[in-house]
């Protein structure tokens, strides 16, 4: 049957994608499995893949479709969902995205294939649109400080909702305050959140603020159904009694609204998503995150600061990086890696774009229109539950199933509220005809009302919906960038000049161990722009989403199929969150079975630092089990360990294969020992890529894992997020994965709280992966995988004999990531993983993980999509430094001054008119041939950690600061 359609498909030419995805040809699959002594695949992955575990069998999906028809049938899909005019709001909006920025950043591989800026010197480009993306927010909000994105702005709350018990030292509560009309998906998720961190909730009126012994509060502004009200009081009384304050504000109601900063909050969040990004039926768009300067040292997620580097130019980095999760482990902030880099580009380029006065006439039109519907249905007796509003007015009284009939008539959707009010939200799409049509669906169509008289009298009589004690006085987006680039072809260039600093896929590999840099093929990319995917409200009603339904409902299969879970929930918005949501099901498993006492969380040494984090999130007491000399987890000692915790025993969290890159024989009777000891099996998925079609998590012990939808199928990084981290579950934890107040789950347990604003996360973005895996087909995946470990294999006998390789498996392959050990090196050179990480730029490629998961060490992962000639380019390059460092081993070069210590090299060294190095010019810049054809520049030279960190700046530097 597999054959009948492989022929099948070879007829079609359906191979064609596979033969785009993967990199090596047959040629040269041939020429490496005979520099590995190897005489086929099969043998390869017999050596690789333990026996016990492999699947035995094709997986089960359809045979491959080609580009064009896998698009087609997307476009079907697509077709089904119905683009309605949205009026819901509720934290998302309709946005204009400029096309500047669509073409340029969204759909451009240079912005969206760069990974997290770990390597500032290759990454000054975005670095520079994340800054000016926390300047907005900091201006926007005003507030001292801000961060370079979250995952949404529930998942946001939470966060300051732990930041406060984390910061607030001297109350003694254990209780938090949330207003009664904060957003209901966001009240969702900071339940979950608080349960698990043992917190009481106080849901009550925002007047009663200070009324509660708490240790934070968190309020909407404007509330949830539209009403602004003036928070000074309110933050004051509740500072008076030590409470810390949050606001979640919407951010295009700032550019008119008093600064939560100005008034007392402490922390301020909220989405940018209406600052030019799609709605996406729920994501993905950036959270953002402010805080006073008080809170710099605990603020969840990235920031951008300012450091300079070794000319002293200034040069930009992620600052505080010890904060994060992989250094603090369970006790970091909290868990968050991948958040919504790309996204927190578009908001705010979408604010360079406009500037202040651009901004303030898009706010101030959506408040404009708003005011004359608000005057228009006064007028007709329609009764406003609120006086004062921005873009949402709340109707009350009305006859909801009469207009709700004539809004479906004119495809229109509002929001309809349990007790029968209407919720209108405008937008900066919104046009004066749109008022008619309005008005004609809320007070049927004899009203003679006439927008445009209205208008007359709003502006004459000077009318406004926000209270005068709230209007903003302050100026923001004052720095210059956001006041030069306003025309498209400053726009443009100002925006190509970001990009050429950066190096991305479009450059060269980017073998980052654990992260799986592959081809986000063009494809893949093209449905997340199609209005039926991108101009979807996550709120939409259940038959406009058909056509999401259909795709999620797919992909999900196809996922089930791959991992060997029954079911799969597709909220979580990253590896972290499916995590998080991961051990959340086990906890409530483990609840109803009477078993809710059960709280330690065993996690190998060698664990992602999310893991540990995760657990301590999920109020589990982490339990560090030791690996061996190989690399492999100690049997020994997990045996100890769970017999030693038997009756508390929850979970252990396994990343299979191993981050030390092998595949561990002793799998099954790891999970063994774990269900033997009624504890459950968390396997983390990030490293799938090395699974796909040969074997199943689910099959060989896991209960549940999160998978990398941004590494193993295809959804770019866009320098640092988006990404998606669906869960696969084994039947028996189905009903306790994550639900939704508002748009619920058939199927999962209503009690079950959110992990996600939106039920199925950044929904957007699941094309892609549904795209990958129906272009591929049974035997692409396959091949995919089986080459993604030939390349590792095939890079770790390169480089043997000039670096260590760390670990191998049984019979001494890898699996398909490896280690090499600089640690040797240094002791003999003093060169580091990191000057090899530097020296890597010169050859124009970005380094592969350092010092994770073992200090000292790179953790080279080429992926399946890179071809035999960039490989050996690679390695080539990574032996040609190891000359380098020879050179400096016998004394000829050095120590501190070498082609590796002053790497990387810039445009700025070779124009020095005072090169008074140990080598040539051109071997500090141009040191192989490959790079002689084609270079790309480094924007600045290595950049200081330490200086960035003690003066801390994450905004703007103005120009003057930096001249002496
Ligand atoms: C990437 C990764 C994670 C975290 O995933 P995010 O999507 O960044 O939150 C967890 N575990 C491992 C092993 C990873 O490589």
């Amino acid at each position: 049957m597999a054959l009948d359609n492989r022929r099948l498909a070879e007829l079609a030419g359906h191979d064609a994608f596979l033969q785009r995805h993967n990199g090596p040809d047959a040629d040269d699959v041939v020429q490496m499995l005979k520099m590995l002594h190897i005489d086929s695949i099969s043998t390869l992955i017999e050596k690789t893949v333990p026996a016990d575990i492999r699947l035995g069998r094709e997986l089960n999906l359809d045979a491959p479709r080609a580009e064009a028809e896998a698009l087609d049938y997307l476009k079907r899909l697509a077709r089904q969902n119905k683009v309605f005019k949205t009026y819901i709001g509720q934290g998302y909006y309709n946005t204009h995205l400029p096309a500047v920025i669509q073409r340029n950043v969204l759909e451009n591989p240079g912005w969206y294939t760069a990974y997290t800026p770990y390597q500032p010197e290759i990454a000054q480009g975005r670095l520079e649109g994340l800054l000016n993306f926390q300047q907005m927010v900091m201006d926007l909000t005003g507030m001292e400080l801000a961060n370079a994105s979250l995952l949404d702005e529930a998942t946001a709350a939470a966060e300051a909702m732990a930041l406060c018990k984390r910061a607030n030292k001297k109350s003694k509560s254990q209780a938090f305050f949330v207003a009664d009309d904060v957003l209901p998906q966001t009240l969702d998720v900071i339940r979950t959140r608080a349960y698990y961190f043992g917190f009481e909730l106080i849901v009550a009126p925002a007047g009663e603020i200070a009324a509660h012994d708490v240790f934070g509060a968190l309020l909407q502004y404007p509330s949830q159904s539209g009403e602004i009200r003036d928070l000074a009081p309110l933050l004051k009384a509740a500072a008076e009694r030590g409470v810390m304050t949050c606001v979640a504000a919407d951010i295009m109601s700032l550019v008119l609204l008093k600064e939560p900063g100005s008034l007392g909050a402490d922390i301020v969040i909220g989405n940018s998503q209406r600052f030019g990004v799609p709605m996406g039926f729920g994501g993905p768009h950036a959270a953002f995150f402010a805080t006073t300067d008080k809170l710099k040292r605990s603020i969840p997620g990235r920031i951008i600061g300012v450091s300079k580097d070794n000319r002293g130019n200034q040069a930009l980095r992620m600052a505080m990086q010890t904060r994060e999760q992989h250094i603090r482990r369970e006790k970091a902030t909290s868990n968050i890696c991948t958040a919504q880099a790309l996204l927190a580009n578009i908001a705010g380029f979408y604010a360079v774009y406009h500037g202040a006065s651009g901004l303030r006439t898009i706010a101030s039109r959506i408040h404009r229109l708003t005011t004359i519907l608000a005057e228009g249905l006064k007028r007709k007796g329609v009764q406003l539950v609120h006086d004062s509003w921005f873009d949402t007015l709340r109707l009350t009284n009305v006859d909801a199933g009469k207009i709700h009939g004539r809004a479906m008539t004119h495809e229109i959707n509002l929001r309809y509220f349990d007790n029968g009010d209407i919720g209108v939200s405008l937008d900066e799409t919104t046009t004066t005809a749109d008022l008619g049509v309005l008005f004609d669906v809320l007070l049927g169509e004899e009203h003679e009302l006439s927008a445009a008289a209205l208008d007359e009298e709003v502006v004459a009589k000077r009318l406004s919906g926000i209270p005068a004690a709230c209007q903003r006085k302050s100026d923001f987006l004052t720095h210059p960038t956001f006041q030069r680039y306003h025309s498209e072809t400053e726009m443009l260039r100002y925006l190509k000049r970001l990009e050429n600093k950066d190096l991305s896929l479009t450059h060269a590999m980017i073998p980052l161990g654990s992260c799986t840099m592959k081809l986000n093929a063009t494809s893949e990319m093209i449905p997340i722009t199609w209005p039926e995917f991108a101009h979807i409200h996550p709120f939409a009603p259940k038959d406009q989403i058909v056509g999401y339904k259909q795709m999620i409902d797919e992909l999900a299969a196809f996922l089930v199929e791959i991992t060997g879970y029954e079911h799969i929930s597709m909220q979580p918005n990253s590896g972290a969150q499916g995590e998080y949501a991961g051990l959340v099901a086990i906890r409530r498993y483990q609840v109803a079975q009477g078993q809710g006492h059960r709280d330690i969380c065993l996690i190998p040494s060698s664990a992602h630092g999310t893991n540990p984090a995760s657990a301590a999130m999920a109020h589990m007491k982490v339990v560090v089990v030791e690996c061996d000399k190989d690399g492999n987890i100690d049997l020994n000692d997990l045996r100890d360990k769970a017999g030693q915790h038997r009756d508390n025993l929850s979970a252990i969290m396994l990343t299979y294969p191993s981050t030390h890159g092998v595949f561990e024989e002793s799998i099954r009777e790891a999970c063994k020992i774990v269900h033997d000891h009624g504890g459950q099996v968390y396997i983390d998925g990030a490293n799938m890529n090395a699974q796909v079609g040969l074997a199943r998590p689910g099959d060989f012990g896991g209960d549940v894992s999160h998978l990398n939808l941004h590494k193993t199928f295809c959804i770019p990084h866009g320098g640092g997020g988006p990404g998606m981290g669906p869960i696969g579950v084994k039947a028996h934890l189905a009903p306790y994965v994550s639900n939704h107040v508002v748009t619920p789950i058939t199927g999962v347990n209503p009690d079950c709280g959110a992990v996600s604003a939106a039920a199925f996360g950044s929904a957007s973005i699941l094309p892609i992966s549904w795209a990958y895996i129906k272009m591929m087909g049974t035997r692409g995946l396959r091949e995919a995988t089986e080459l993604a470990i030939l390349n590792a294999n095939y890079i770790a006998k390169r480089l043997d004999g000039h670096y260590p390789v760390l670990y191998k498996g049984a019979n001494g392959t890898v699996a398909h990531e490896c280690i090499i050990d600089i640690r040797p090196l240094k002791a003999t050179s003093g060169i580091t993983e990191e000057d090899i990480a530097k020296r890597l730029m010169d050859y124009g490629f970005h380094a592969p993980t350092m010092s994770f998961p073992v200090p000292g060490t790179l953790m080279v992962e080429p992926t399946e999509s890179e071809s035999l000639y960039e490989i050996d380019r690679f390695c080539d390059a990574m032996i040609a430094i190891r000359e380098e460092i020879a050179r400096v081993e016998k004394g000829e070069w050095p120590v501190d001054d070498n082609p590796l210590a002053n790497a990387p090299h810039t445009m700025a060294d070779l124009m020095d008119s005072h090169w008074e190095r140990p080598y040539s010019r051109e071997l500090g810049a141009f040191p192989s041939e490959a790079v002689k054809a084609a270079k790309y520049w480094p924007a600045v030279n290595r950049v200081d950690n330490v200086f960035g960190d003690r003066q801390l700046i994450c905004s703007c530097p103005s120009i003057d600061e930096y001249r002496d």
